[in-house]
């Protein structure tokens, strides 16, 4: 644009907007669609757009007592319009824009209601949600520190904080002659930790070579069949190729990993000069909770070293369920200055206990958005030796960046832009609650599922089928009126002449958990109250006589409780078991029964996409490997 034609619109003797080109018009108006630069005298835009998205986002929450929706139930998912989406000639007004918005959440479930409780999905707080979106404002880019400023010491101090709880030396209590100092970086997601975690590893096992010629030796993963998915996306990313994960036998009760399996699987690459890359121990699955026992593995490693050139195996720990039990490290279990009850001050220290050799790894994943109550995707990798990390994957520069500051990540991370959001809301969330914070919301939980497990254990009908867990699940199962729970489960488990009677009530549970989400997705109340969302698990172990796996349908489903949120209390559960017994009798009554579904049928639905079938299948994905 010429100097002259601009200072026309612009200068001391401005002319009318109205006689300026089209083009100067519509910007004119779009000044008005960015955050000003210069302190407002009236009330900030942002802020009264805030306002109103914010209204009408508390506006979408259910009056007091209503149903487990975001706006209206009766909105339910519906894609087939999506395609016919098109960029249309002029904007719309913001504020249209913010209510069109504000729509598409409506009919989603609410994962701050009381009766929520399907997965490991939390609600975010409120130092989480307000210090990402703080980050929309300024756009700090937490690539290098020249285009972030200070916001880079929230990852800096997320990784400080989390690695003194792990137990990792810092470099103010290292020895001088140690050129090593533990430190983090924020990513997609604990399946992006994963990624980071085995990428580190095929690196520093096949030599830094390896990311310039390729990857070119099989080198094993070796990771539990209850470990997470990930396993997958990871080992077919890097390239490894997914036939190189080696999957260790668990035990059937526990779901932990059986170490002897694992040194049999160590031995027998070792004597064949086989290459491990990594060792992944699963700290915390995720229904399970099962912790896999890292001091151990950290013995087999030493054990078992790889063969020259090949570098050391790492052990990567894939805590994002099981990381926060850390803040239970200063807990005083004897005095129990918070008032757990003994039960659940039992399950807080042995949790705590199964997490607390962590400082074994050479990596730990955490989400916050798990079990840290934060906004998606907020996860963070601590390395123990995050110069070594560094050192060997740290690229050239760039022409078009300068290292301006001292820390510069954007040398070595996967992502070139990373967004201060998640590092905002890691950081703030620590800060905000603490470890008194973090130890009350998570033994609030177990206190919650124990007053759960105790109406379950006063039920004649019920039975609770995972009460060794200390995790936040409960399973449960419901039987026919007049059924004893108890005695009939115990014969499921154990008599294989029982097989029958378990895949009838194997298909009672389906069905009962099927009745829910209809209830749920209805959004009417049944028996005077509105539908918990709940989940259910087609197989969380296999019967006593069926530790192989080899007896077709000899497992056990169930009924899936997992409260995340603060608001689901006592009452919650007593809806919870109150619907569950009518759903049963419903289905009763309907004699769905006589009419079992096929598996196929059943997959057909999972493709269908909606929250309930993802959750379904990540459950039946975890518990079959
Ligand atoms: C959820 C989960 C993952 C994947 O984490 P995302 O944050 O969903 O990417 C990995 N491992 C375990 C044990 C999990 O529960």
């Amino acid at each position: 644009m010429k100097v002259e034609n601009f200072s026309k619109h612009v200068g001391k003797q401005r002319r009318p907007v109205s006689e300026a080109p089209k083009w100067f018009q519509v910007r004119s108006t779009l000044n008005e669609a960015f955050p000003s630069p210069f302190r407002t005298e009236g009330p900030d835009p942002l802020m009264l757009g805030m306002n109103q998205a914010l209204s009408l986002l508390n506006g979408l929450k259910p009056e007091p007592g209503g149903a487990a929706h975001i706006g209206s139930a009766s909105m339910h998912p519906s894609y087939e319009q999506a395609a016919h989406a098109q960029l249309g000639q002029t904007g719309l007004p913001l504020s249209q824009v913010v209510s069109q918005s504000a729509q598409l959440f409506e009919g989603m479930p609410h994962w701050n209601h009381p009766l929520t409780m399907p997965n490991v999905i939390p609600p975010a707080n409120l130092a989480g949600i307000i210090s990402a979106m703080m980050t929309q404002v300024f756009s700090p880019n937490i690539i290098e520190g020249e285009y972030s400023w200070n916001v880079e010491n929230s990852e800096l101090e997320s990784a400080a904080m989390l690695s003194h709880l792990i137990g990792w030396p810092h470099p103010s209590n290292l020895d001088a002659t140690e050129g090593s100092a533990p430190g983090g970086l924020y990513t997609f997601g604990g399946s992006g930790c994963y990624f980071y975690a085995m990428k580190y590893a095929l690196t520093r096992v096949l030599g830094a070579e390896s990311r310039h010629k390729g990857i070119r030796t099989d080198a094993k993963i070796l990771v539990s069949y209850q470990g997470h998915y990930a396993k997958e996306n990871s080992s077919d990313w890097t390239g490894l190729g997914m036939d190189n994960v080696v999957q260790i036998r668990t035990d059937p009760v526990t779901n932990v990993m059986d170490l002897r399996h694992l040194e049999e699987v160590m031995r027998t690459f070792h004597d064949a000069q086989v290459p491990i890359a990594a060792v992944v121990c699963t700290m915390g699955t995720t229904d399970a909770f099962a912790v896999d026992d890292v001091k151990a593995v950290r013995g087999l490693v030493e054990k078992y070293p790889n063969p020259a050139p090949f570098g050391k195996t790492f052990i990567y720990c894939d805590a994002v369920i099981g990381w926060s039990w850390l803040t239970f490290g200063s807990y005083d279990f004897k005095a129990n200055p918070l008032g757990f009850t003994p039960l659940v001050l039992e399950q807080a220290r042995k949790n705590y206990e199964a997490v607390q050799h962590m400082k074994e790894a050479d990596a730990v994943g955490c989400d916050f958005h798990k079990v840290g109550w934060s906004p998606y995707n907020c996860s963070i990798i601590v390395m123990r030796d995050f110069t070594q990390f560094q050192v060997l994957m740290r690229r050239g520069g760039s022409a078009y960046l300068q290292a301006r500051t001292q820390y510069n990540p954007g040398l070595y991370t996967l992502e070139v832009s990373r967004t201060g959001a998640y590092s905002m809301a890691g950081w703030a969330t620590l800060k905000f609650l603490g470890r008194e914070g973090f130890q009350s919301i998570l033994g609030g939980v177990l206190e919650v599922q124990e007053a759960l497990r105790e109406l379950l254990a006063n039920h004649p009908e019920l039975v609770c089928v995972n009460n060794a867990d200390t995790g936040f699940v409960t399973l449960f199962r419901a039987y026919p009126a007049g059924v004893n729970a108890q005695q009939q489960y115990a014969r499921e488990l154990t008599e294989p002449q029982a097989l029958e009677e378990l895949k009838a009530h194997n298909a009672l549970q389906e069905r009962i958990a099927d009745t829910l989400w209809q209830w749920f997705r209805d959004g009417q109340q049944h028996e005077g109250a509105y539908a918990p969302y709940i989940s259910y698990t087609s197989g969380f172990r296999p019967t006593d006589y069926n530790p192989d796996m080899t007896v077709d349908g000899a497992v056990i489903y169930a009924l899936k409780a997992f409260p995340m949120n603060l608001n689901v209390g006592l009452e919650s559960m007593q809806t919870l078991l109150k619907l569950v017994l009518a759903a049963r009798d419903e289905v009763a009554k309907e004699g769905k029964l006589n009419k079992p579904k096929r598996r196929t049928e059943r997959r057909a639905v999972l493709t269908r996409g909606t929250v309930e079938d993802l959750v379904s299948g990540v459950t039946r994905r975890t518990h079959q490997g």
